[in-house]
């Protein structure tokens, strides 16, 4: 499927046609159509088309776009000149226009939670606007505050997350070519992380329509080309694309963080996210599709007991969640104190209280953390079908020695049971619970 257009046509009046690769036209656009447009119509005939050569016209300078381009809000094609130019817009109060970054599938670190080698975002900020949010404390973005500051008046990237978004709108035209151009084999590709490709790890790949079409363009050239996927998402929209990941079959995993069901704690911490049991809607209408889905149970906050993980955890289970990661929070960064202030104003003083504690008590958060990994694991063997892959941090392993420390490193280094079709596991991948029923971690420690 390629668009096309009348050479006769005047430069300012060309009209566009789609057509299939036998030259028949499937649709025809009045005038130069929105990128909007282009990928609805994309959508629409399951194709994808490849805009670069497409012979279509900058809506601001009128010159054409034989490379990079992007979107200004209303969704008209800029030419790449135009996009760094632009002032871009303020919708709701989030601050919205085009990141000028280079980067297409980066390699991750991301192997060492099981979760992939590649990762591929989609934009730069994040509407969710999430207070435990690691993101803004990465030098992704710490080192880019001049170029926040100039694309979206950015002041502080930490205290205005959640105020920004600077969408990658070609990403997928250059996916295609780095799919294309780059040996398969020297990608990298770990035990733990299978090769495989994550939209997105910072920031959420279906927060609205713009961010939601340019990941549906970058997983149909990552299953084109047979690579294992892994989806993470807070947004329900993601079930707009199951037509996409039925095609993928079990090279692909989608997944969702629901670490509480508590919706108003949930709301002062992620606050623009949607609630918990909308993705966890959205994951079971992928699973009755047979999509396979996981749970980001991460990060859950203190004084959870043990009824309030059984109910989660037997929403899980009752979804056939595939693997379901556990982190406890972890008292790092300034986003940690942005948590605790949230706790607060939400009326949860008690998780305030401790969030304080544990800033102030290294020893305090240890303990916690180790038995809260601990009952997630117990209680998960009440379900047969429930596999717990916990993620225990580097801090807590240095914070520990002998049998338990061996027991995390175990942890660390296990590999998450999912399949991604040739790519499966090492037979040693399952994670065990740090005690028996009857014991408590104190005596490990
Ligand atoms: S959805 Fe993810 S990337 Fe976005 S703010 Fe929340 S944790 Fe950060
Ligand atoms: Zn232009």
């Amino acid at each position: 499927m390629q668009l096309t257009w009348d050479t006769e046509d005047s430069w300012f009046d060309r009209t566009y046609e789609l057509e299939t690769d036998d030259g028949d036209t499937i649709e025809q656009f009045d005038g130069q159509p929105t990128l909007d447009k282009l990928r609805q119509a994309e959508r629409q005939y399951g194709e994808r088309i490849n805009l670069w050569q497409a012979g279509l016209i900058c809506s601001n300078c009128r010159s054409e776009i034989n490379g990079r381009f992007a979107a200004d809000p209303a969704s008209s094609l800029l030419c790449w000149d135009c996009a760094m130019d632009s002032q871009g817009d303020t919708q709701n109060g989030l601050r919205v226009n085009t990141d000028p970054t280079k980067a297409v599938m980066s390699e991750s670190q991301l192997h060492t939670k099981s979760l992939c080698d590649h990762v591929i975002n989609v934009a730069t900020g994040c509407r969710h606007g999430c207070k435990f949010c690691y993101v803004p404390t990465t030098p992704a973005l710490e080192h880019r505050e001049d170029m926040l500051n100039e694309q979206a008046d950015v002041d502080d990237a930490q205290q205005d997350w959640g105020s920004y978004l600077l969408y990658r709108d070609d990403l997928p035209e250059r996916l295609h070519q780095v799919l294309d151009e780059r040996d398969p084999s020297e990608r990298k590709q770990t035990d733990r992380g299978r090769g495989v490709v994550m939209l997105s790890s910072g920031t959420d790949c279906y927060q609205d329509r713009r961010a939601a079409q340019i990941t549906r363009g970058c997983v149909k050239e990552l299953i084109a080309h047979e690579l294992p996927v892994r989806i993470l998402t807070r947004s329900p929209a993601v079930v707009r694309d199951l037509d996409l990941f039925k095609q993928a079959g079990d090279l692909i995993t989608v997944g969702s963080s629901i670490a509480s069901l508590d919706t108003e704690l949930v709301s002062a911490m992620e606050p623009n996210a949607p609630p918990p049991m909308a993705r966890w809607e959205a994951l079971d209408t992928l699973q009755q599709a047979d999509v396979p889905v996981f749970v980001s149970m991460s990060p859950t906050y203190p004084g959870m007991d043990k009824y309030e993980i059984d109910n989660l955890l037997g929403h899980f289970s009752a979804l056939g969640a595939e693997v379901v990661f556990h982190e406890p929070i972890n008292p790092r960064g300034a986003n940690f104190e942005l948590c605790r202030a949230a706790a607060k104003d939400a009326g949860r003083d008690d998780i305030a209280r401790t969030l304080e504690t544990f800033a102030n008590d290294h020893q305090a958060w240890v303990e916690y953390a180790l038995k809260q990994i601990n009952l997630v694991q117990r209680r998960a063997t009440r379900y047969d079908n429930l596999n717990v892959h916990s993620w225990p941090d580097d801090q807590l392993i240095k914070a520990t020695s002998g049998q338990l420390n061996q027991q995390l490193r175990a942890m660390q280094q296990a590999v998450s049971p999912e399949q991604f079709g040739s790519h499966s596991p090492k037979p040693d991948s399952s994670q065990a619970a740090l005690t028996a029923e009857t014991e408590s971690v104190g005596h490990l420690l």
